[in-house]
């Protein structure tokens, strides 16, 4: 343990953000992540508790306790073996320093009645000190298995695989269909909230451990006119995948985005958030997008209070939107979660991001009954509130409105993994049309298919980054397991 009394001296230290004037005229990062001197007393604040409930809040177990306490003890060699023990359970926590939710701080003991350890922030600072002193390198394999494993998808699960299967000695092919490796951490996540250079960084260190990368390459087969991402250049069948490789991890997330089938949806101007961010993660990288969706000068009505509804206010924003409404049919959570009710899990609590701050109005309990237009353009939404009764969603009379907007995004999440790609592979699919495996210790993250495994949100569903990489690394284990008859994989 750091300080026995650190956590009654210091309060929590929050990293700052660039002011919004300043912010909203470009697409980078703006979050002033904690220095060392700041990282160390954060550090301080952790007691160590028996039972490290932040441990196993964290979906891939960081061993908390003990970084903060090297960053505490603060020396270059504690802040060097912090990140030895970082990347023991994580295979890019610079990814996770800057956009996981932290349900480990939720979880930390301190939360029960005082701030919990900024435990993020404190990853952030031991990997961004790391790459910045050359601390991390590639770890290529010492002996070769000869053994070939295909990884279908190259978002956070894929790439987590990737780098696993590379490491024990396997001859990895990471296969993608865009044309850029990263999944939604590339397409899907604004820059300004994760800048694009860290994925290149890890595709470089997974190349240099061994990695074959093979972008723009669709695997299966893709519905025709689909609205989902694909700038395939080539096309190769599961049959043939399953000829060329010992073994197969489908790792293509859960791409389909849910729709509002209301009358009117064929309007111009009402658009998936997916199709509005990708492009812009295009323009920032470079390229050109003709006829590019934009919201300048426009009235924008979000549809969706998620991550990634708030995506697509920071990005309207940044556009020059004249106004900005994000809709969430859910009632207003509270402000402040009830925690001895709620902790150690993740609370129900009104959340604000760094893009509602930068300017938005949030709605809550309403529901679009209708899109309404002109000459074939939309004009507004046809609106009503609604409330919850006896767990049914009812509208409350009398509330129905009509708000302006020239721009509509539908953010309300995704339903399921693109079908056509796991019926190419003839996959078993659960109840919600996700790829069907357990995340059982022996016989995890397999399909009813030979030789074909799935794991992160093909698998569980549309979740997090942290989880998809933990399954990436689980699924690794199991094909190691498959490959080899055991693994020293760690799961
Ligand atoms: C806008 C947005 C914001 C988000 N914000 C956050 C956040 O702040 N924090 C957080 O933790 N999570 C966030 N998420 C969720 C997070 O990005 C996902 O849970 C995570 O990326 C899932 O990882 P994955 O590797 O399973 O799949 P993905 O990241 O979806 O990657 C799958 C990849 O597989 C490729 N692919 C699919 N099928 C094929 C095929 N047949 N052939 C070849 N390639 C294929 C796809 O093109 C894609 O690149 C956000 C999601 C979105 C959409
Ligand atoms: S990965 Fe997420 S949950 Fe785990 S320690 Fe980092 S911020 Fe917390």
């Amino acid at each position: 343990m750091g300080k026995m009394t650190g956590f009654m001296e210091y309060e929590r230290i929050e990293e700052g953000y660039k002011p919004v004037p300043e912010r909203l005229k470009h697409y980078k990062e703006f979050v002033v992540g904690l220095d060392d001197a700041q990282a160390k007393i954060q550090g301080a604040r952790c007691m160590d508790c028996g039972t490290p409930f932040c441990n196993s809040g964290c979906p891939v177990n960081n061993v908390i306790p003990d970084f903060n306490d090297l960053v505490y003890k603060g020396k270059p060699a504690d802040w060097k073996n912090a990140i030895a023990l970082l990347h023991s359970t994580n295979n890019f926590p610079e990814f996770t320093g800057r956009i996981c939710p932290a349900p480990c701080e939720a979880a930390c003991t301190l939360n029960v009645n005082d701030d919990a350890v900024g435990i993020k922030s404190i990853e952030h600072a031991i990997i961004d000190r790391a790459w910045a002193e050359g601390w991390v390198t590639p770890r290529p394999a010492k002996h070769k298995t000869g053994k070939k494993v295909a990884v279908v998808g190259s978002g956070p699960a894929g790439m987590a695989a990737a780098q696993q299967l590379a490491r024990v000695g396997h001859d990895v092919t990471l296969f993608e269909k865009n044309d850029r490796v990263g999944g939604l951490l590339r397409y899907g996540i604004p820059d300004f909230k994760m800048e694009k250079s860290h994925i290149d960084r890890r595709v470089e260190q997974l190349v240099a451990e061994g990695v074959t990368i093979r972008t723009s390459v669709l695997i299966g087969a893709m519905p025709k006119g689909s609205k989902v991402t694909n700038w395939a250049k080539e096309t190769i069948s599961a049959d043939q995948l399953k000829a060329d490789f010992d073994a197969v991890l489908l790792t293509g997330g859960s791409e389909q985005s849910r729709d509002l089938p209301v009358p009117g949806r064929d309007l111009d101007g009402i658009h998936f958030a997916m199709e509005m961010l990708p492009q812009q993660n295009k323009v920032n990288a470079g390229d050109k997008v003709k006829g590019q969706l934009r919201a300048d000068g426009k009235h924008v009505i979000v549809i969706g209070g998620g991550d990634t509804g708030s995506d697509c206010v920071g990005t309207s924003n940044r556009h020059g939107a004249v106004s900005v409404t994000q809709f969430e049919v859910m009632p207003q959570p509270p402000i402040e979660e009830n925690r001895p009710m709620t902790w150690p899990y993740w609370p129900i609590k009104l959340r604000t991001s760094s893009s509602h701050e930068e300017g938005c109005e949030r709605e809550f309990a309403i529901s679009t009954k209708e899109f309404v237009g002109e000459k074939g353009k939309v004009t507004g939404l046809k609106t009503v509130r609604v409330e919850f009764k006896d767990g049914k969603m009812v509208e409350v009379a009398g509330s129905e409105q009509i708000l302006k907007a020239d721009l509509v995004l539908l953010a309300m999440g995704f339903v399921n993994p693109v079908a056509t790609v796991l019926d190419a592979f003839g996959i078993d699919k659960d109840a919600r049309n996700n790829a069907k495996a357990t995340t059982d210790f022996t016989g995890g993250y397999v399909t009813n298919v030979a030789k074909v495994f799935a794991a992160g949100d093909i698998r569980r569903g549309q979740s997090l980054v942290v989880w998809a990489i933990r399954e990436g690394r689980q699924a690794a284990r199991s094909v190691d397991e498959f490959l080899m008859g055991f693994s020293d994989l760690p799961r």
